[in-house]
């Protein structure tokens, strides 16, 4: 039996739609890789639903009996944190603000596996209430201070070399549970290279014996 012409040309236009569909999606969205390389991801605070368990946050089991927080490993502070537990060799981080615990006790952990840590911040931050940079510094952690007449307003982070996080977040409890905020992590080289370049050129710049 001849298939209708019409009935042909869908099924055609069908295969071309879905293929470019493909294509598309394969050029512009990253599936994830088997190098361990992270895929893209794009994070938005505050998470819609229930506050995450600690649990989900350190990736522990919750022993809690009727515990009423989320425990899903997609809550854009566990997708965060995970990225920076991810750290093997290197982590870069040039952040305004940081003073949240979870984000602090991921960056401790990374230098306690052995992981050459660098921080740089803001000058002003430094000084304010709950800022985790002394605490980092006393751990042994290599932190530099930005500039004394502008901020330094970065909030991004480079994992190994591989992985960029960069967005919005200051790495505040305010700013992972109340503010309205984005981040995205990616492994796309030529932004993880521009940022690495950037890092480098300021941690030079802010070299206190170069000041
Ligand atoms: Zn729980």
């Amino acid at each position: 039996m001849a298939l209708k012409p019409t009935l042909v040309g869908a099924c055609i236009g069908a295969a071309v739609t879905g293929g470019v569909a493909w294509l598309w999606s394969w050029v512009f969205r990253r599936t994830p890789s088997t190098d361990g390389e992270v895929e893209d991801r794009v994070l938005f605070f505050p998470a819609v639903g229930q506050a995450p368990c600690q649990s989900v946050l350190r990736a522990t089991q919750c022993r809690r009996l009727n515990c009423t927080h989320g425990h899903s490993p997609d809550h854009p502070l566990a997708v965060l944190l995970d990225a920076l537990r991810e750290t093997q060799h290197t982590l870069d981080i040039a952040i305004y603000t940081f003073s949240y615990m979870f984000i602090k006790e991921e960056v401790l952990a990374a230098q306690r596996r052995g992981a050459h840590v660098r921080v740089l911040v803001d000058l002003e931050q430094v000084s304010a209430g709950g800022c985790a940079v002394a605490e980092l510094f006393k751990a042994g952690i290599l932190v530099r201070q930005g500039p004394e007449d502008f901020y330094l307003h970065h909030k991004f982070a480079i994992i190994d070399g591989k992985t960029l996080v960069n967005g919005s977040l200051n790495w505040s409890r305010a700013g992972v549970m109340g503010n309205h905020e984005n981040v995205l992590i990616s492994s796309r080289p030529h932004l993880v290279n521009a940022f690495q370049e950037e890092f480098d050129r300021m941690w030079e710049m802010f070299d206190p014996s170069k000041r």
